[in-house]
């Protein structure tokens, strides 16, 4: 024992450290107790095809019901994960939560619902992804394509050449992979061409301007045929009018999510549609 070690031996307090040090600590020890106390959570929304009303599957994302100071969004938690490295543990949990709902949904008879799981920078580059990956399927059961890991433009550009390794493992292993915020970085569109993603998600900000002033029509009527040139599939996020609905339909972008048709929600209160594709006897 000494009186500087923590009961887990990491919360080791030192005097010089500054204020933001500390508090960090601070944050990094809450943390871990939130993720082995429970308190962490999975909202979901849906991803919906706005042509055939059928919901595809649906998006996990990070809550903290922290017991004092409530639902926490992950803008207020994230970035003190990713700076401490508990985005590791963190992301972990994610996964293995994201797929034992997702094992649970297809018990129910709604075996077409795909789930999506965000992974972070410090996830998608760590050695172990394949066999996190590959075990947790194994655990629960699943088709690898019914999990899409999702990776921000920024991420994959990191190091691009490390990334197309990255994702071409993956690939092998039959999960899919979302570049999720698409637009939003400075991509070469010649490495994005030799990605091996499956999905392109447009980052809200495009979804937003529709309507305004100056809109862009071109640059989102890009974004869809370089999509559809690469064969992949084409989701929007942050969908929140029928204006902006209609407006991405005629573009020919038919995948859909945001708060127009739902925010995400507690699994409390999804119902999913069993024998969506009912086979005749
Ligand atoms: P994201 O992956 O791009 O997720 C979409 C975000 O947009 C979510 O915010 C969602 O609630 C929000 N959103 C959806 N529809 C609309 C809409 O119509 N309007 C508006 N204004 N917002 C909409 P959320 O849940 O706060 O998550 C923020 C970001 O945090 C995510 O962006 C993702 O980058 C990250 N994140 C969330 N959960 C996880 C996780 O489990 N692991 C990791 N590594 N990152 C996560
Ligand atoms: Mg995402
Ligand atoms: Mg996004
Ligand atoms: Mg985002």
């Amino acid at each position: 024992h000494t009186k500087n070690s923590g009961r887990n031996g990491f919360s080791i307090y030192q005097p010089s450290m500054s204020p933001i040090g500390r508090s960090q600590v601070q944050l990094k020890n809450e943390l871990w107790r939130a993720i082995h106390n429970n308190e962490l959570r999975l909202f979901y929304q849906p991803k919906l095809n706005v042509t055939s009303g059928e919901i595809i599957g649906y998006e996990a994302l990070v809550r903290w019901q922290h017991p004092e100071r409530g639902l926490k969004t992950p803008d207020k938690f994230l970035p003190i994960a990713e700076q401490t490295g508990m985005i590791l543990l963190l992301g972990e949990w994610v996964l293995n939560e994201a797929c034992h709902q997702l094992a649970i949904w297809h018990q129910q008879g709604a075996d077409h619902l795909s789930i999506s799981v965000n992974l972070s920078a410090q996830q998608f580059e760590q050695k172990s992804l394949i066999y996190l990956v590959t075990r947790t399927l194994e655990e629960y059961r699943l088709a690898p394509k019914k999990l899409i890991l999702e990776i921000t433009e920024t991420t994959a550009m990191r190091y691009p050449q490390e990334s197309i390794k990255i994702l071409e493992e993956l690939k092998a292993i039959g999960v899919q992979v979302a570049i999720d915020d698409f637009g939003t970085g400075y991509s070469s569109l010649l490495y994005l061409q030799n990605m091996p993603a499956t999905e392109l998600k447009i980052d809200r900000a495009f979804i937003n301007s529709i309507g305004h002033k100056d809109t862009d029509p071109q640059l989102l009527s890009m974004i869809i045929e370089l999509a559809k040139n690469m064969n992949l599939n084409i989701v929007a996020e942050g969908v929140e009018s029928e204006e902006q609905q209609t407006y991405l339909v005629n573009l020919g972008c038919d995948v859909h999510q945001g708060y127009y048709f739902s925010r995400p929600v507690p699994p409390s209160e999804i119902t999913v549609v069993a024998n969506k594709y009912p086979v005749r006897a």
